[in-house]
């Protein structure tokens, strides 16, 4: 069977599909920010998040919808 793996949209981890997760950060009344992370950044954001809702069916098993404080999305961070 074929292995997919994606790349983790904060920190550019490849990690198989099945271990990351779409995130949706909430950035307006119907504005998203679509993420694939991987499991340490999405540990990260749901800290960090004001709340988090997983929805499920898109794409993934389930996706974490997050809102953050300051309405924003993550930046990515640069050389770290
Ligand atoms: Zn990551």
């Amino acid at each position: 069977m074929r292995k997919i793996t994606i790349d983790c949209g904060m920190c550019g981890e490849r990690v198989a599909l099945e271990h990351g997760k779409e995130a949706m950060f909430e950035t307006g009344p119907n504005a998203y920010h679509l993420m694939d992370l991987c499991p340490s950044c999405l540990d990260d954001q749901l800290r960090a998040a004001e709340s988090v809702n997983d929805t499920s069916g898109y794409r993934q098993k389930a996706a974490a919808l997050l809102r953050m404080p300051d309405g924003s999305a993550p930046s990515v961070a640069a050389g770290e």
